[in-house]
């Protein structure tokens, strides 16, 4: 998962470009990079860590024009390589650009094989590497119709903003897994800027207002010079979807995007809100407390209260200066990590039955981990709330959801799951209220009003294209 943004016409372009970023650090903390356009020339600043880690003042001296990208990392395709480090730029057919990416292009090892194969030569691992080929292959004049060519062949989740010395592109594949909005910052007089965003949260910190999305299968393009905006559709290909339906991540409203940020329409916190409502009305438990796994858990656990009339408590604390620099993902470190982040309010929740409330269950190891620590606490009972469904499916499109094997819902059936995370009760939102809440209020803009607009795969299996069927299928056939 990334965070990306750009912004145009703006004398402050990388500084505003380091602020967005800040907004949507959440989205990765790997590594950090900005490219700015300065006379004709691209300048690029990035490097491994956090946002604050990666730049300085003296860096922004080295960021210098009126046009900038830029990118956040949490690789979930390529390794954590420097070659790897977005945003990328190339020169392609005389011209440097530059590109910054989110999401995973599920048909990426067969595009590089055969691209490998003719004698292309790549730097890293990193899937977004590719399009630079598919853009130097084409033969068309014009650049947006080199990058219409690219973007073609690719499979999965393709959300991007590209820098070129004339044009700012703004792109959202036709399934429009990732979110990306457009937002307008005004200027002295007539001035103003064109902000791309991950998320709205990015477009409020830098003091834009929020125009719209782009829309699934929108290629946006800014004349750097006029400003004028122009946008260009391309049509969902077959190899792409299955069905010919949007598919909008719901982990995004599940758990990946900020509580403060509109995604597709909807502010995330009210929808989190609503599945929590829903999951105490589908699993309603005997208990004198609801208390979040924070974060994400929260506005989850404010749903279930105001729903079932339980009182919501404080009754977990997250130290938020943990960070992740130390901490290897192992197992074991895993384990150690959730003590070290979370902390129980003893005098809360001693001798209470709780209804604990979090947003997804991947491994278990977080619930089982938190659950053993009330219990220590002195929590009476557990009553394990979760505001999605079972994870069975491991996710090709950009979230870190592991292989099939380490999903604990795909080994255990729910009694054994409850067993295993030593809770008194454990319940799921089931899939129909998920899809009720996040499709009631319909999307901006979209092109199939009224279809099914959400990719479920990570819960039911169903991946849309065949690259990520391949993938989910261990024998490698599509099922
Ligand atoms: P697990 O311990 O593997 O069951 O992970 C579940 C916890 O991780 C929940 O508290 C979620 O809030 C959080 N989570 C869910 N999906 C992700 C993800 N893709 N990356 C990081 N954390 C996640």
């Amino acid at each position: 998962m990334c965070g990306i943004f750009g912004v145009t016409n703006n004398s402050d372009a990388s500084r505003l470009c380091y602020l967005g970023l800040f907004a949507l650090q959440h989205r990765g903390q790997e590594s950090a990079g900005i490219v700015s356009l300065n006379e004709g020339a691209l300048q690029v600043e990035k490097g491994r860590g956090l946002v604050s880690e990666v730049f300085s003042e003296k860096n922004f001296s080295a960021l210098q024009g009126k046009q900038a990208i830029g990118h956040v990392r949490y690789s979930t395709a390529g390794g954590a390589l420097d070659a790897n480090i977005q945003p990328l730029y190339a020169r392609v057919a005389g011209e440097t650009i530059a590109l910054a990416h989110n999401g995973n292009i599920v048909n990426a090892d067969s595009l590089r094989q055969t691209l490998e194969q003719s004698g292309a030569i790549f730097q890293g691992t990193a899937d977004t590497e590719i399009l630079l080929h598919l853009l130097a292959r084409s033969r068309k004049n014009q650049f947006v119709d080199r990058l219409v060519d690219a973007l073609i062949p690719l499979e999965g989740a393709v959300t991007l903003v590209v820098l070129t010395k004339t044009e700012m592109h703004a792109y959202v594949d036709p399934c429009g897994y990732r979110p990306l909005v457009i937002g307008k910052l005004r200027g002295e007089g007539e001035e103003f800027s064109w902000i791309f965003a991950s998320e709205t949260s990015a477009l409020d910190l830098v003091g834009a207002d929020f125009v719209r999305d782009v829309n699934p299968g929108e290629l946006v393009s800014v004349d750097l010079v006029s400003q004028r905006l122009r946008s260009t559709a391309l049509p969902m290909q077959s190899h792409q979807s299955n069905t010919g339906e949007e598919s909008r991540c719901v982990f995004e409203h599940i758990y990946f995007a900020r509580p403060d940020s509109t995604l597709w329409g909807q502010n995330a916190s009210l929808v989190r809100q609503e599945l929590g409502q829903e999951l105490a009305r589908c699993h309603p438990a005997p208990a004198d407390l609801v208390i979040a796994i924070p974060d994400s858990g929260t506005p989850l656990a404010m749903g279930y209260s105001q729903a079932s009339g339980i009182p919501f408590a404080t009754g977990l604390i997250r130290n938020h200066y943990v960070g992740r620099t130390f901490i290897e993902p192992t197992q074991t470190v895993r384990n150690f990590r959730v003590r070290l982040k979370l902390n129980p309010v003893k005098e809360i929740v001693r001798g209470k039955r709780l209804v604990v409330v979090d947003d997804s269950i991947v491994r278990g190891t977080t619930s089982r981990k938190i659950i053993e620590l009330l219990r220590e606490a002195g929590a009476a009972q557990v009553h394990m709330r979760i505001g999605s469904p079972p994870v069975k499916f491991p996710c090709f499109y950009g979230i870190d959801t592991p292989k099939r094997k380490e999903l604990i819902a795909q080994k255990m059936s729910l009694v054994e799951m409850c067993d295993a995370l030593h809770a008194d009760s454990l319940g799921f939102l089931p899939q129909e209220a998920l899809v009720r809440v996040v499709e009631k209020h319909g999307f901006n803009g979209t092109r199939n009003q009224g279809k099914k607009g959400f990719c479920m795969s990570c819960f039911d299996g169903t991946y849309q294209d065949s690259g990520a069927q391949i993938l989910g299928n261990p024998e490698g056939v599509p099922t």
